[in-house]
């Protein structure tokens, strides 16, 4: 027994409102559908162009916060020059020396034993040497005392090693053994 069934597709908008308008268009979202009449096409169409149009708005805002087009270079973990060149010395707390200097080389320093005319930076740990102290203290070689627990993983985190602190006194008592020795 054939049987022809004619179904007739209703606007799911006016269906939820209780009446049975047939549906002329099909709005698809992902996974979901619905059917729709002529008019809440369009109404529907309607908030859609209003989302879309709202990003443009809040445009005068962004004027305000300013200064990210100053952001330049110094950021970037690679710094035009040469490599700046690195001295570790001492114990940085929490690292095992090749780990800490691993550390620094990631962050694009080189890792030196002496302190050159060119040395950028001598990271101190606790218990430094008192050679390579009195030698960047000759060069002016900047420094970053590291012996602080958290300032060297800090630094390494940051990407950028400071390189303002104050060479370590040498009056440390294992530091004065190594001296007259
Ligand atoms: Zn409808």
């Amino acid at each position: 027994m054939a049987r022809r069934v004619i179904e007739v597709v209703q606007c799911d908008a006016c269906a939820a409102k209780g009446e049975e308008v047939p549906a002329s268009d099909e709005l698809r979202l992902g996974t979901d559908a619905w059917d729709l009449c002529g008019e809440h096409a369009n109404r529907f169409a309607g908030w859609f162009r209003d989302l879309f149009e709202m990003p443009t708005e809040p445009e005068a805002d962004e004027d305000e916060p300013g200064p990210d087009v100053q952001e330049d270079d110094e950021k970037s973990g690679h710094p035009t020059g040469p490599a700046p060149t690195v001295v570790i010395t001492g114990s940085i707390p929490g690292y095992h020396p090749h780990d800490a200097a691993d550390a620094v080389r990631s962050r694009g320093y080189v890792v030196v034993d002496e302190i050159g005319p060119d040395t950028s930076l001598i990271v101190c740990g606790d218990d430094p040497s008192a050679a390579l102290v009195r030698a960047a203290r000759k060069a002016a070689t900047g420094c970053f005392d590291a012996a602080t627990p958290g300032a060297f993983a800090r630094a390494i985190s940051a990407g950028r090693l400071p390189e303002g602190d104050e060479l370590p006194s040498l009056k440390r008592k294992s530091t004065r053994l190594k001296e007259s020795a």
